[in-house]
């Protein structure tokens, strides 16, 4: 897996780019949440599941269809969000699908363990891209705090959070620019 950090670093990227105004800054924590959440299965991976199973690590919580599980109830519970911060139920459904997904996306690019089961159940074949630039970070929570876990942080820092802050700058200073345009007409 790479880090709960990079992930969520993830997701919330793309709920800034999907809801980019700041009032909805709780989507953008919502969907850093579901970006770290498939990793969920490590603690069964700790109770003896076997890895390449159905639900063993990187498995079916790992999937499309667990991200279109998470997108549709999520989508229902934000309807019960106050009007004024309300999103359609379509456009948060969206954002909280990528970024669940997200999560088999940036663990098909590390360079460890075994692939992700992105079309579980119905195909439990693990998948990972050609490209592998990510380190993988280790499963247990000891082995992060020590010099292994430096080195992926070192590597998420290159790989997903200086994207993800070139992605934040490029998106304030177009926001800035529309604003600023609009005061002048
Ligand atoms: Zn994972």
């Amino acid at each position: 897996m790479a880090s709960a950090f990079g992930h969520a670093v993830l997701g919330a990227t793309l709920g800034k780019l999907l809801l980019p105004e700041r009032q909805y800054w709780p989507y953008w924590v919502a969907a850093a949440c579901c970006a770290a959440l498939p990793d969920v299965d490590s603690l069964g991976y700790r109770l003896g599941v076997p890895y390449d199973s159905l639900w063993g690590h990187r498995g079916l919580t790992h999937s499309l269809l667990a991200a279109a599980v998470v997108a549709a109830s999520g989508a229902g519970v934000g309807q019960l969000v106050p009007l004024a911060r309300r999103v359609s139920a379509g456009r948060l459904a969206l954002l909280l699908f990528l970024s669940t997904a997200s999560h088999g996306v940036l663990d098909a690019l590390t360079t460890g363990g075994l692939g992700v089961a992105f079309f579980s159940p119905w195909d439990l074949e693990r998948y990972f891209f050609g490209f592998r630039p990510i380190r993988v970070s280790p499963l247990s929570v000891r082995a992060f705090f020590g010099q292994s876990g430096l080195r992926v942080l070192a590597s998420e820092g290159r790989w997903i959070a200086l994207p993800c802050a070139m992605l934040w700058l490029f998106l304030g200073l177009i926001r800035r620019t529309l604003l600023t345009s609009r005061a002048h007409n």
